[in-house]
């Protein structure tokens, strides 16, 4: 198991403990945390995740340019000398997606 998830289950415990009416004497207390705090918490943090790789993804979007769309986050202004153009969807992009860059 990872360490994130044994670090969640152990703040859903303390959790638990301070808002739980029964506090640590519940006597359900496994199941109320598995079933109830845990849930939620992952809940959280999967919106959390999704948030932030919706930002990025829409910092990362096209730019139309004149016979080409670019990402225009990776792609140099036009007035370097060196310009690089990242073809949209860019390496970002096509790794939130789950693709190999
Ligand atoms: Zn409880
Ligand atoms: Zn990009």
């Amino acid at each position: 198991m990872n360490n994130w998830y044994e670090a969640l289950v152990r703040d859903c415990y303390r959790e638990h403990d301070e808002t739980c009416g029964a506090g640590a004497s519940c006597g359900v207390r496994d199941d109320h945390v598995r079933n109830v705090y845990v849930p939620m918490a992952l809940r959280d943090r999967v919106e959390a995740a999704e948030a932030r790789i919706k930002a990025v993804r829409e910092m990362h979007g096209p730019w139309e340019e004149p016979g080409h769309r670019v990402c225009r986050v990776c792609t140099a202004p036009a007035e370097w000398e060196e310009t690089y153009r990242a073809p949209y969807p860019c390496p970002t992009v096509r790794a939130l997606d789950g693709e190999d860059a």
